[in-house]
């Protein structure tokens, strides 16, 4: 249903029709991580591998290596970023193939060994190479990589992979994880890099779906206001982070908040995360110039002198803790060793919407909340992004499949791309129209009011709404029906031809521009050789740009 191509053939097929192709091991629907072997020409090309078991992956190239004539199953790996459900299976993926070159940011590059901080030194030698940002390297003919910072973490980038034929270039973008706004170690992807640069493959996340954020700021004094009350009430505070990201970014906030600052208070540092910030420390130089400014007048972590004052936790420590305190260790961390009875009250502070999973027995004995600090774009940053980049195929990631779906069943980016969010294992065809016009960017959006009387829901709306051409239509009959859609709730008017139609199935497609009313369809399949959907079998509610309406009676039939 979301995916409106069809994909069914293997990827290693003799006759491909398109110069694209995008075969996922991983799309990290639940735990799995991201993992995304992309064909370009005769390019192929490994992006991430958050595998936590490569196995399913390394007997599948294998298997293509032997029938291809390359000895080597792909041409090269790039490495988004260093958190787990996109590394952690690089380091066995090394070993089964030792010659297959693995590139990634240079702060990527450093933080990678994190994931295997079980493992000696000796057997993490650095595999990986770094790449500089934003300049264009050629891998192989043809074939230019280049990488731009993508925010949520340091050394996150997105990859932009050009393939050029003697008829014309194919560009795809891998966004890895990515974040809009500045975080407080780590700066924003910039829209204004990335626009204009004639995209024709999007592959996005879709972490937090279409729901809607508030401001960074506002999550931030929320998050401080409950800490600061916990601590006044004399009850302790454990906050599970991962090894990278939010455990860094949680410090400098309660060392930089009002709340905090000058407070004669103890924060400590456990388990990996401790490591973390000892990582961040090396890479100073790559950090926002604000925080190497803050790094000149005071350590960036360790600092027992300062108040707040932020401590590396000692083993026999965890006993003997000060009551109030702060600590933060990470996720995967006995949680239990720390909440002692001794140690007075404590409240546990769970991230929302991450990859942490509350045990439910800890759940039921310990005082647990939840916060939220996003490290991901939030639906409208997501559809934002899609709107200035104007691909022809968004391929969409990272996330509950219901999430992806409620971001593949919006109309804003169905009537204007070919959305795809394929399972693990499917692959997805990406046909390219050479007479693909770029759709146009979307209108701005309306804010209105609501009203609760009774039972009475009156929403208002500003006049300019009903000033559209397109305002007689949802009007025509007066009613609307309205339907969730994640956190939105959509209103969409009904026309007398549905009403009429009642009877039939609630879906129509007699009124909607989309494949099942297109001339160019015939048999569900595409007969327009000006259409991107050109030879290929379409769903009905399925849409591109050379849509042209059939004007004979009953064509929904
Ligand atoms: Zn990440
Ligand atoms: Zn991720």
């Amino acid at each position: 249903m979301s995916d409106r191509l069809s994909v069914s053939s293997k990827f290693d097929t003799e006759e491909t029709a398109s110069e694209l192709e995008c075969l996922p091991f991983g799309v990290h629907h639940d735990d799995e991580g991201v993992c995304l072997l992309v064909r370009m020409g005769p390019h192929r090309i490994l992006l991430d591998c958050g595998l936590a078991d490569v196995s399913p992956l390394v007997q599948g190239l294998k298997k293509s290596a032997r029938r291809g004539s390359s000895p080597l199953p792909a041409d090269f790996v790039l490495v988004s970023h260093a958190h787990s459900d996109h590394a952690r299976g690089l380091l066995a993926l090394h070993k089964a193939f030792p010659l297959l070159p693995i590139y990634a940011s240079e702060v990527t590059s450093k933080l990678l060994p994190l994931n295997w901080l079980e493992q000696d030194n000796q057997e993490v030698a650095p595999f990986c190479q770094a790449l500089p940002l934003r300049s264009p390297v050629e891998f192989k003919e043809g074939l230019v990589a280049e990488i731009f910072p993508a925010g949520h973490l340091p050394g996150a980038v997105a990859i932009l992979l050009t393939y050029t034929t003697q008829e014309r270039s194919y560009r795809l973008l891998y966004t890895g994880d990515f974040f809009l706004s500045n975080s407080r170690l780590v700066e924003g992807l910039r829209l204004e890099e990335l626009r204009g640069i004639k995209l024709d493959v999007l592959i996005i996340e879709g972490s937090y779906g279409t729901s809607r954020h508030p401001h960074r700021r506002a999550q931030e004094n929320q998050l401080a206001e409950r800490i600061n009350r916990a601590i006044a009430e004399r009850c302790s505070v454990l906050l599970p982070t991962p090894t990278l990201g939010l455990g860094q970014e949680l410090l400098m906030l309660l060392r930089s908040h009002h709340h905090f600052t000058g407070r004669d208070l103890n924060i400590w540092v456990d388990g990996t995360v401790a490591v973390g910030c000892d990582a961040y420390l090396e890479l100073l130089p790559h950090l926002p110039p604000s925080i190497q400014n803050f790094a000149r007048h005071q350590p960036l972590f360790w600092d027992e002198r300062i108040r707040p004052r932020v401590r590396r936790m000692q083993p026999e420590q965890r006993l003997d803790v000060d009551n109030p305190c702060i600590i933060l260790t990470d996720f995967t961390a006995d949680l239990y060793k720390y909440c002692q009875s001794n140690t007075g009250s404590w409240l546990t502070l769970f991230p929302e919407k991450t990859n942490i999973k509350i045990n439910d027995e800890y759940l039921q004995v310990m005082s647990v909340e939840t916060y939220l600090l996003a490290q991901h774009s939030d639906g409208p940053g997501t559809t934002q992004l899609i709107h200035n980049l104007r691909p022809q195929h968004v391929i969409f990631v990272h996330g509950s499949p219901t999430y992806l779906a409620d971001l593949t069943s919006l109309e804003e980016l169905q009537n204007r791309y070919h959305l795809h969010s394929p399972a693990a294992g499917t692959l997805v065809e990406l046909p390219i129209g050479e007479t693909f016009l770029q759709p146009a960017a979307p209108e701005a959006n309306y804010e209105g009011e609501l009203t609760e009387l009774g039972t009475v829901v009156t929403i208002t709306l500003p006049d300019a709404i009903t000033a559209d051409p397109r305002w007689r239509h949802f009007a025509d009959t007066g009613l609307i029906e309205a339907r969730w859609q994640g956190e939105d709730l959509v209103l969409r008017g009904l026309s007398q031809r549905e009403l009429l139609n009642q009877n039939s199935d609630r879906f129509t497609w007699s009124d909607l521009d989309c494949c099942g009313t297109c001339r160019h369809q015939r048999g569900q399949r595409c007969w327009n050789p000006a259409s991107p959907l050109y030879n290929f079998k379409v769903t009905l509610e399925g849409y591109c740009p050379a849509f042209e309406r059939n004007t004979e009676k009953n064509s929904e039939s």
